[in-house]
């Protein structure tokens, strides 16, 4: 049985290594709240917030998230022990929506869970792989900036390359890529920048050979992607659309992708990002793991996930030092000719240091149930 006697938010901001911009967001400073939940034995399981200090990618901030998880979603854990973390979403089902808030809470008790079962955290799962593949994003800066980054990335032996796009900086930046790399796995992220108007722009596209372009309609649309589907040769991937198993079916039926990033954080947790998982599978659309710019505590758990069968495209699991100076877990989490170990060791199967959380962090918040 899974008892949560005390939960603990902590607050923490880091300075990415280099900004970081996509077509619609532009981070610097990374805010994250670190989530801890600790059971009558003294057994912690570790959680991560990674909704933005603003609402660019979905609705959610992390101040959002806070007042969620204090005021609603951590109440109701308290109250409720459980015998397995999927039965967390029929506990969370009365509240809408707030996917981060819930797969933060969700993705620390999964932790406990594998803990104290003795086991990992992607064996809980069902994960197959022994290590995964890694792929690496490049924000959106000057072409020859992105392309010298992509030069650095292959030589640490990335298997895939992912650049963000907008209508300011596509074609050129593509056609440049190519040139440079014409066997590159490349794919762009396009992060709802076009619309159904931009068709013929996005099927010039067509001729570079993307692995796939990702979101490159309204977040809220699954019709229109359709509609563009059926004019591209290059396969859409959803990404913003996706925050259910249910949006994942209606996609598919639609035929608006053939190809879908999973998110714990964006779909509620990992129950959920298994359902979709599964669904995929069965319907032979592949998956693959996406990025929020997060902690390693997430990544941790993207890692763990990453290992289930069908996430057969490389994701955006990169090293740690990617983005961060100094790492939130031991080991580092280190990518070794573009491919990180599953690691065997219960949870997560990384030591959370409370020494460099203290360094970043601003704030902390411990709830205690009343039992
Ligand atoms: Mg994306």
């Amino acid at each position: 049985m899974i008892i949560i006697q005390t939960v603990k938010l902590h607050h923490i901001t880091q300075k990415l290594k280099s900004p970081f911009t996509s077509s619609i967001g532009y981070v610097t400073d990374r805010e994250s709240i670190l989530l801890e939940v600790i059971d009558p034995d003294g057994i912690s399981g570790w959680g991560e917030v990674v909704a933005f200090s603003t609402p660019w990618y979905t609705e959610e901030t992390i101040n959002t998230a806070f007042h969620l998880l204090k005021d609603i979603l951590i109440p109701l854990i308290l109250k409720q022990p459980l015998s397995h973390p999927e039965q967390l979403q029929a506990v969370f089902n009365k509240v809408k929506r707030n996917y981060m808030a819930k797969a933060s809470l969700e993705g620390a008790i999964w932790d406990l869970f594998a803990k104290k079962q003795g086991i990992s955290l992607a064996t809980a799962l069902g994960g197959e792989r022994e290590e995964i593949e890694c792929g690496v994003v490049i924000g959106i800066s000057s072409i020859s900036a992105m392309t010298e980054q992509i030069s650095q990335y292959v030589e640490e032996g990335y298997k895939r390359f992912k650049v963000k796009i907008s209508p300011k900086q596509d074609i050129k930046l593509i056609e440049d890529i190519r040139k440079q790399f014409p066997e590159l796995p490349l794919m762009a992220d396009a992060n709802s920048a076009y619309s159904l108007a931009d068709i013929d722009r996005l099927k010039e596209l067509d001729q570079f050979g993307l692995m796939m372009i990702e979101q490159p309609l309204a977040a809220d649309d699954i019709i229109d992607h359709a509609k563009l589907q059926q004019k591209l040769a290059t396969p859409i991937c959803l990404d913003e659309s996706i925050v259910t198993s249910e949006d994942a079916r209606k996609a598919i039926e639609l035929g608006s992708c053939r190809v879908i990033n999973i998110k714990p954080g964006r779909v509620g947790g990992l129950t959920e990002s298994k359902k979709i998982h599964d669904l995929c599978q069965s319907h032979k659309i592949p998956v693959w793991c996406g990025g929020m710019l997060e902690t390693s505590i997430s990544r941790a758990h993207n890692i763990a996930l990453a290992s289930l069968a069908n996430f057969s495209i490389p994701g955006d699991i990169s090293s740690s030092s990617r983005y961060w100076e100094e790492d939130m877990v031991n080991p580092e989490i280190k990518a070794v000719h573009g491919k990180i170990a599953v690691p065997k060791g219960n949870g997560i199967g990384f030591q959370v240091s409370k020494e460099i959380i203290k360094k970043y962090r601003h704030s902390k918040t411990v709830i205690n149930s009343s039992f």
